[in-house]
């Protein structure tokens, strides 16, 4: 996968070019010691021994009791509500730990219940309002969705989630950012999704400007049923277009482009080019598509909410293991038990996500209000409002059908620029903005196809 190489991209610029981005010497994005240290951070033996407890409660299922303190989800969340109140008293409190619920019914739960998240918060110290979110779910079942009583480990799906959620918060809680960092520990995802919603209700109530949430739900297992083996790659599945695009924006975008370019989308290229520059051996394989084939998963509310969100999850799945009853059968082995956890594999995929928020939390927060012009023109000019705390900005562009952005350019501390001799109609453009110690926010597409600004669902609409 592509790594940042400044130095080349200033090569091979042409000179009146080179001349400009050679200005600001500052603003430029490089690779941080920092987040090189956290790629082999993530202990194995933390998420073992949180996969363990999780394991041990017998079923986490939505349905399951709630005042034991050994079996079911209620003892599950208490743990976890435990588990980030040691961490933060590890940190001098650095964490605020809620518990936010609402209580639903629906297809998949027959009698109100209350569904409860446990999220840890670490406020940022430059903008707190600006809210990196990484999740995974703890509810668990088995094959039939309504059996709150069996034996439903969830090892995989999603202790491995959870589990990674956690070291994350340990690792970072003794680290700088500038943004909010929030650890969610979901419920009610195997029900219908019902935690996510409760996430994405918080956050709109508290006016959070959620710039990414990262959702990890089966994380953990490096052995597909079909046999292959890969531990050294992730999916991240992204949406194409906004979920609360309105017809009118609709319209432009099919017109002008924008399909391969939400907020969402750009967002998974960011964590691809975290997986080249900061794990070697390590890839993310970006998946076009906001989730896999007609299922979901708790980034969806947020979607839904208007925030940009990708899931994260592994690259050859095991549905022996998953939503299955504990039995043998014809000699196969069912059920989402421990031993299906390749916890070196899990290291690498929190280190993607610990690096992830690091960097998103130091960057200041992507450029808004960003236009492009340059019809009937031989140059392609771009606008765009500055953002606080951004020393520069780089232009990037990319063939309309190359996945990744190809080219960049440091331009400074401006709020426009002209792309002399790169015709507009040739290309796909964004802007990122830039810390003056380097770390660079991902690329915004210009317009509101590519806006990491929140967008509230138009009126009428559910
Ligand atoms: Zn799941």
């Amino acid at each position: 996968m592509p790594r940042f190489l400044p130095c080349l991209f200033l090569a091979m610029l042409p000179a009146a070019a080179a001349a400009q981005a050679s200005t600001p010497p500052t603003a430029m994005p490089h690779e941080q010691a920092s987040l090189h240290a956290l790629a082999s951070a993530p202990s194995e033996a933390e998420l073992r021994a949180t996969i363990t407890r999780l394991v041990g409660f017998g079923t986490r299922h939505t349905l399951s009791d709630t005042r034991s303190d050994t079996r079911g989800i209620g003892a599950a969340r208490r743990w976890v509500k435990a588990r980030f109140e040691a961490i933060s008293r590890d940190c001098g409190g650095c964490l605020e730990v809620v518990t936010p619920s609402q209580v639903f019914s629906g297809k998949r739960i027959p009698v109100p219940t209350e569904v409860m998240d446990v999220i840890a918060i670490k406020r940022g110290k430059g903008d707190p309002q600006r809210v990196i979110v990484m999740s995974g779910h703890l509810d668990s079942r088995v094959s039939d969705v309504m059996n709150a009583s069996s034996d439903a480990p969830g090892a995989n799906d999603d202790a491995s989630g959870v589990a990674a959620v956690i070291e994350a918060a340990r690792q970072l809680s003794k680290q700088n950012n500038d943004a909010t960092l929030v650890f969610a520990a979901l419920s009610g995802e195997e029900q219908g999704l019902y935690g996510g919603k409760v996430l994405a209700d918080y956050a709109v109530a508290h006016g959070w400007q959620v710039e990414a949430q990262l959702n990890n739900d089966i994380v953990g297992n490096s052995q597909g049923q079909n046999g292959a083996t890969d531990n050294t790659t992730v999916r991240v599945f992204s949406e194409g277009t906004r979920s609360n695009e309105t017809p009118a924006q609709a319209n432009y975008r099919r017109y002008h482009g924008g399909e391969v370019d939400s907020p969402s989308r750009n967002l998974a290229r960011y964590l691809d080019r975290l997986a080249g520059n900061y794990l070697p051996d390590f890839r993310v394989a970006m998946v076009y598509r906001t989730d896999r084939y007609g299922r979901g998963g708790d980034q969806v509310p947020l979607l839904e909410a208007g925030y940009p969100a990708v899931r994260v999850t592994e690259a050859h799945e095991n549905y022996t293991r998953q939503h299955q009853d504990l039995r043998t059968e014809g000699g196969v082995r069912y059920g989402d038990t421990i031993d299906g956890i390749d916890f070196r594999y899990l290291a690498r995929v929190t280190a993607l996500n610990t690096i992830a928020m690091a960097a998103l939390s130091r960057a200041p927060a992507p450029p808004t209000d960003i236009d492009i012009a340059g019809a009937v023109a031989t140059d392609t000019t771009l606008k765009w409002r500055k953002v606080p705390g951004a020393a520069g900005y780089r232009v990037h562009w990319r063939d309309t059908t190359a996945a990744q952005w190809q080219h960049a350019r440091a331009v400074g501390d401006v709020d426009h620029t002209v792309l002399k001799d790169v015709v507009i109609d040739d290309w796909f453009f964004g802007v990122s903005s830039v810390s003056a110690d380097g770390y660079e926010s991902p690329v915004v597409f210009p317009g509101d196809a590519g806006s990491f600004e929140r967008s509230p669902a138009p009126a009428g609409q559910p």
